[in-house]
């Protein structure tokens, strides 16, 4: 093949991420964005948020509008999905065509997990991944109906959130010992749980739904194991995400939670590259998938550099956030390891500062932005921040920030 194509598989917020970048770097080949879905890229985390809340209309979840990728010369395929792709030949095959490519990128995200027995295959079950999911959802979110939240992550407690607000008697039913498990500390958890029990939510932890009762084709009640009925209209199942990495692992590339990519975020063939929710990338030497906009959007770009023969490792601070009501928790670093943590309360609101082996690897602020940008910087900066620092009656995370980074 004479002229060079990137072919990305995928079109979400790392395709598009993907595409901005090696036009803005100067590739001036052919590039195609492959989507399943009939829309341009679109942002998932109003999703969950104002667009269910129908304060967001479609236009604003585009990330760009459809003639901007036309003016940079990104041909967007959508409604077509890519059914194989060959690494040996070069080629996929989308809508039944068979496509050359000199580079091939996959941003393919995610999928919910399988819905759990007794809930597939009936009426008023959703799930919530994509747009035509959100409409779905929208169109059932109705006053005095009775909703049932399976999953206590963030994309069942952000939608029990607009639900009860939007009039509905909400159960959320968690089977880990508490919601956030995977992703927050029990503090942390503690004030969500608060602020949802607030608000009327009814949290049901280390509880598991035993049987699913339907009627007429629909649900009408769960039965959790301890015997309790709960009768409920509809039901959203939020409980976690598997990587897309079918076609790859298809075509022989290898794959482990994930497709598995270096900090370069090249695959095991050859110039065959992976960004964002799908891609399984090392992280201080650990194999780690994040699900996240900040890691669509970085990892991309650093897959555009290095598609371009500009490599740069992938070595990121993640963050992430999440609005609840009128609560805005910030996420920032990664928790895991952690073996201690301390609650910081100021007049706007709180945080948690995580703690392996007595220096500070994460944040967690709720309605707190400023300890939230002090906390980012100072990780991005590297900064050693003690237990016993933050422990200290009179820390200050700015102040801290400004001995960091004295321009701060
Ligand atoms: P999640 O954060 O993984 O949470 C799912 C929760 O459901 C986990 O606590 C899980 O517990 C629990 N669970 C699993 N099976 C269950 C069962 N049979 N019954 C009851 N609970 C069960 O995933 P999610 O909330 O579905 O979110 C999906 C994706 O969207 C994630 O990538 C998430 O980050 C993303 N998202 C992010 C935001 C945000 O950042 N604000 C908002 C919406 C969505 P176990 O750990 O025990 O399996």
């Amino acid at each position: 093949m004479d002229q060079e194509h990137v072919a990305v598989v995928g079109a979400g917020q790392a395709a598009a991420s993907l595409a901005m970048r090696l036009r803005q770097s100067g590739y001036s080949g052919r590039l195609t964005v492959f989507g399943e879905e009939p829309h341009p890229p679109y942002q998932r985390p109003p999703l969950s948020k104002a667009y269910l809340k129908r304060e967001w209309t479609l236009d604003r979840l585009y990330l760009r509008p459809t003639t901007f990728w036309s003016d940079l010369g990104v041909e967007i395929v959508t409604g077509v999905p890519v059914t194989a792709i060959s690494p040996g030949a070069r080629t996929l095959i989308a809508g039944g065509r068979t496509v050359p490519w000199t580079k091939l990128a996959f941003a393919t995200g995610t999928r919910p997990r399988p819905l759990p027995a007794g809930f597939s295959g009936i009426g008023g079950v959703h799930e919530l991944r994509g747009l035509a999911d959100a409409d779905r959802l929208r169109e059932e979110i109705r006053p005095g109906r009775r909703l049932l939240v399976l999953g206590g992550g963030y994309v069942g407690l952000e939608t029990a959130a607009v639900a009860v607000k939007a009039g509905l008697g909400v159960v959320v039913v968690e089977r880990a010992g508490r919601i956030l498990d995977r992703v927050a500390c029990a503090e942390t958890a503690s004030i969500i749980r608060d602020l949802h029990a607030g608000h009327g939510v009814r949290i049901l932890e280390g509880r598991c739904v035993a049987g699913v009762v339907a009627e007429n084709g629909a649900i009408a009640a769960v039965e959790l194991e301890d015997g309790e009925r709960i009768p409920v209209d509809l039901a959203i199942v939020g409980i976690g995400v598997l990587a897309r990495d079918e076609l790859v692992r298809a075509a022989g590339i290898a794959c482990d939670n994930g497709i598995l990519v270096d900090v370069f975020g090249r695959t095991s063939a050859p110039d065959v590259w992976a960004a964002g929710d799908c891609a399984c990338f090392p992280l201080d030497g650990v194999p780690t998938r994040l699900e996240s906009v900040q890691n669509a959007v970085d990892q991309a770009e650093c897959v555009a550099d290095a598609m371009l023969g500009r490599p740069r490792p992938y070595a990121p601070v993640p963050w992430f956030w999440s609005d609840q009501y009128d609560v805005k928790l910030q996420i920032v670093g990664l928790n895991r390891g952690y073996d201690a943590v301390v609650r910081r309360r100021s007049d706007r609101g709180s945080s948690l500062w995580y703690f392996r082996k007595g220096w500070m690897i994460a944040v967690d602020a709720v309605n707190d932005a400023r300890t939230y940008m002090a906390a980012k910087r100072m990780l991005e900066a590297g900064a050693e921040i003690s237990f016993a620092e933050v422990s200290a009656a009179d820390f200050d995370p700015v102040a801290r920030l400004r001995r960091t980074a004295p321009s701060a």
